[in-house]
C-alpha cells in the first residue's frame, strides 16, 4: 500500500478530536501521515475563558500542547497559518511552505463577526482567544485602579461601566463572571464607594436573553443575573461604538469597556478554484462532511455548513465539532478501505449556562434545571471535558482556591 497523507487545518476541538480518533483507529498504522497545520502550538478549551478574563482560572490551565496528541512519529505538527488551498491540485500553502494532501480535514473555526457595526472592531473587546481573556483582564484591573483616582462620582461611574454586547450564553456567563470578579474581589482593596460605582450591562439586540434556551429558563436566567446586580437592556441594537462609548436605539451609553460577544463567523481561507459557500458563509458540505465537489475534503466544526435533516444549520459548538471530528476520521478510514460512509446525525444533547454565585441554569435531554445543583453539575461537566488529567486537577484546585479566597488580581 502507498503512503497516505492526511492535514488537519486547525488544533481546536475539531481537529484535535478528528486527530486523537485517528490516532486510535490507524493504530500506528506505517502508511498513514498525517500533519495538522495550527496557528498556536496548543490546543484553547474555549468554554472556559470567561473565567481567564475574570481571575478565577489560570491562562495556562485552559490550554494544552498539541504535540502531545501527535500519537505516532508519522504524525507532525506545523505552527503556522494556512493562507490558501490549492484545491484542485490537493495543495495546501502557508506563507512559509506547501506541501501535497491525498485527505484534507478543515476545521479552523470561526472569528468574532462585528456584523459591519461602525467602530466596534476598533473599539471592541473580544473573547475568542487567550490574548483576549488576558487583555480584558489586564484591562478590569487598570480601569479600577484608574478610577480609584478620581473623586468626581459621575466620571468614575462612566468609567466603572463594564458594557458585554451580546446576551448569549458567553455574554451571559461573561457578565456574571464578570459582577463577581468586579464586586467582590476588589471590595478587598478597595473602598465600597467605589465598587458601589461599578455596572455590569448586558445590551441585547432581542427581547429575551439566550434565546436558544427554553422560555421558563429565560425568564430566570434575566431574573437572577438581574438579582445578582447585572443590568440588562434588552431590545437593543448596538449600531455604534467609539472609544468612549456606544449607541444604540438613539440613546448612548459612557463607557470605556465594550466587549464584543454578539456573534462569530466562519473564518475566511482562500481557495483556488473558489468553492461553494452557504450564504452565512460556511463550506457546503454534504451528510459525510465533504465538500460538495471534493469528496477527499471534509469540513468540520464551526466553518462547516453541515445541516439537519430540516435545513437548520447544526450550532457552532465544541459539542458539535467533537462529534463531527469521530465521523470525519472514521469517514476517511472508510474512504481509504473502500467502504460505505456513515452520515453525521445531529442530536442536541443539552445546554449549560453558569450564571456565577453558585447559580446555573441548563437543559438536558428536555429535562429543565436550575440552580446549585445545576452549578455544580456544570462545573463537573466542564471539568470532565478538559482533555488531560493534569489540566483537570489544576483547573479544579482553582476552582477550590476560589472559594475561599479572593481571586488573583495580578496584571499579566
Ligand atoms: C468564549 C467562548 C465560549 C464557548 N463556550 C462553549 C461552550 O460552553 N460549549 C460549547 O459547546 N461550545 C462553546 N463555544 C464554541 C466552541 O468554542 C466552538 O464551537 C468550537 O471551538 C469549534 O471548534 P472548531 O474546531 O471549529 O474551531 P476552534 O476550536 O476555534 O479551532 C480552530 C483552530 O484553527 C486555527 N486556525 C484558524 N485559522 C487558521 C488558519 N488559516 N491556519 C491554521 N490554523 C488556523 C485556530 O487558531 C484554532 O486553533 C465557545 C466559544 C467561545 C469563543
Amino acid at each position: 500500500m502507498k503512503p497516505i497523507y492526511i492535514t488537519i487545518v486547525g488544533g481546536g476541538f475539531g481537529g484535535i478530536y478528528t486527530l486523537k480518533k485517528f490516532n486510535k483507529i490507524f493504530n500506528k498504522n506505517s502508511n498513514i501521515h498525517i500533519t495538522l497545520v495550527s496557528e498556536n502550538n496548543y490546543f484553547l478549551f474555549t468554554p472556559l475563558l470567561h473565567e481567564v478574563a475574570t481571575g478565577g482560572i489560570n491562562p495556562q490551565n485552559i490550554i494544552e500542547p498539541i504535540k502531545k496528541f501527535l500519537g505516532s512519529s508519522l504524525n507532525t505538527l506545523y505552527v503556522g497559518k494556512v493562507t490558501n488551498i490549492d484545491i484542485k491540485n490537493s495543495k495546501i500553502e502557508t506563507r512559509n511552505r506547501y506541501w501535497d494532501y491525498d485527505y484534507l480535514v478543515l476545521a479552523p473555526g470561526a472569528e468574532t463577526n462585528f456584523f459591519n457595526t461602525p467602530g466596534a472592531e476598533e473599539n471592541c473587546f473580544t473573547l475568542k482567544s487567550l490574548e483576549d481573556a488576558i487583555k480584558i483582564k489586564n484591562h478590569c484591573i487598570t480601569l479600577i485602579d484608574k478610577a480609584s483616582f478620581i473623586s468626581s462620582r459621575e466620571e468614575r461611574k462612566n468609567i466603572l461601566r463594564f458594557v458585554i454586547i451580546g446576551g448569549g450564553p458567553t455574554g451571559v456567563e461573561l457578565a456574571s463572571e464578570l459582577e463577581e470578579f468586579l464586586k467582590q474581589t476588589f471590595l478587598r482593596y478597595y473602598t465600597k464607594d467605589l465598587i458601589d460605582d461599578i455596572s455590569v450591562v448586558i445590551i441585547q439586540k432581542d427581547s429575551e436573553l439566550l434565546v436558544q434556551l427554553s422560555k421558563p429558563l429565560r425568564e430566570k436566567s434575566l431574573k437572577i443575573l438581574q438579582k445578582n446586580g447585572v443590568e440588562v437592556i434588552l431590545n437593543a441594537l448596538v449600531n455604534k461604538v467609539t472609544k468612549d462609548g456606544i449607541e444604540f436605539n438613539n440613546k448612548s451609553l459612557k463607557t470605556n469597556t465594550a466587549i464584543w460577544v454578539a456573534g462569530v463567523k466562519p473564518i475566511n481561507i482562500s481557495f483556488s478554484p473558489s468553492i461553494s459557500l452557504e450564504n452565512n458563509g460556511r463550506l457546503k458540505v454534504n451528510q459525510y462532511l465533504q465538500l460538495d465537489q471534493y469528496s477527499n475534503v471534509y469540513a468540520l466544526g464551526d466553518i462547516s455548513g453541515a445541516k439537519e435533516d430540516n435545513g437548520i444549520f447544526i450550532p457552532m459548538l465544541a459539542q458539535v465539532a467533537t462529534r463531527e471530528a469521530n465521523i470525519v476520521a472514521e469517514n476517511i478510514k472508510n474512504q481509504i478501505e473502500d467502504k460505505t460512509l456513515k452520515p453525521f446525525i445531529y442530536k442536541n444533547i443539552g445546554t449549560l449556562i453558569s450564571l456565577g454565585r453558585w447559580m446555573a441554569v441548563g437543559e438536558i435531554s428536555h429535562f429543565i434545571m436550575s440552580g446549585h445543583f445545576t452549578w455544580f453539575v456544570w462545573r463537573t461537566i466542564y471539568l470532565s471535558k478538559l482533555i488531560s488529567w493534569q489540566k483537570k486537577v489544576k483547573v479544579a484546585i482553582d476552582w477550590t482556591i476560589n472559594i475561599f479566597s479572593e481571586r488573583d488580581i495580578s496584571k499579566l
